[in-house]
Formats: C-alpha cells, sequence, structure tokens
C-alpha cells in the first residue's frame, strides 16, 4: 500500500491533518509528480487540503480543497489520473487497463496482470474529459492535457 506517512514525510506543508490513503505503492510516483506540479503552479500550502488518494474505477483519484479558480490546479489531478491508466498500480511500471471477470477495472504490468487470479482483459483507456473550461484530451507523447474543444452547453 501507498503510504501516507512517506507522502507528509516528502510534502510536510502539503500532506496535512487526516488524509485518506487507499492505493498500491506503483501509484507514488503519479502522487508525487501531482504534488510536484501543485508545488511549481505556486499554490501556497494554506489554500491546499489533500483529502483523498485512492483507486477509483481503476485509475487513480486525488481528491484536495483548491481555490476554485484555479482549473490549472484541478487539471493536475484529472492527468495523474489519465496517466495512472498506463502504470502498474502495484509496481509502477508500464501498465495496462484491464477488466476483470468480474467488472472490475485495474491497471497492471504483464507480470502483475499474469499473477491476477482472475480473468482479465484488456479495455480501452480514457483519454478525454470535459470540464467546464473546454474538453481536455490526454496527449501521451507530450505527456499532458491539450485543449480539443469547447464545452458543450446545458
Ligand atoms: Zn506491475
Amino acid at each position: 500500500m501507498l503510504e501516507l506517512d512517506e507522502l507528509r514525510r516528502q510534502y510536510p506543508d502539503f500532506v496535512r491533518g487526516k488524509v485518506s490513503v487507499r492505493c498500491l505503492s506503483g501509484w507514488r510516483e503519479l502522487v508525487e509528480r501531482a504534488l510536484d506540479e501543485v508545488i511549481a503552479a505556486g499554490l501556497p500550502p494554506a489554500e491546499f487540503e489533500l483529502l483523498e488518494v485512492r483507486e477509483k474505477f481503476g485509475r487513480l483519484r486525488i481528491s484536495a480543497l483548491t481555490p476554485a479558480g484555479r482549473r490549472d490546479i484541478a487539471r493536475i489531478f484529472i492527468l495523474a489520473g489519465l496517466r495512472s491508466q498506463f502504470a502498474c498500480e502495484q509496481c509502477g511500471e508500464t501498465g495496462k487497463s484491464l477488466q476483470s471477470s468480474d467488472g472490475w477495472r485495474l491497471c497492471r504490468c504483464e507480470r502483475h496482470a499474469a499473477e491476477c487470479p482472475v480473468p482479465l482483459s484488456p479495455v480501452r483507456p480514457i483519454l478525454q474529459v470535459e470540464m467546464p473550461d473546454g474538453v481536455w484530451r490526454f496527449d501521451r507523447t507530450r505527456d499532458q492535457l491539450v485543449i480539443v474543444g469547447s464545452p458543450t452547453d446545458g
């Protein structure tokens, strides 16, 4: 499991209070990158409260309280979630989005997929997300979100 105490030691200003952490340690690097990006964006720690780091529907989900206008910060966590579809949750190596025969989604490298007790089949990763300011697509080559459309109305 990814250890909250380690994150606290690494990011004492940004990881405070009660944070729920429920994912495997393979995604540690993605969580660290996201926190590094929050710091690089110049957000003061007082305006940031990390709430939750977890696996949900096979993706990394990071929830935090951030200032309402900071869409750049919201995008950092969206990006982390999209990146997690290509990193094994167990070891962090290159992985694939998979679905188990009983309906669970997960991301695993070949080795860890082979160790899984239930049969897995590949699923298409989600690459595009709609946010209030537009439709963003994960460009894997550039490893960033690029805007590809306007938000749909109503
Ligand atoms: Zn693995």
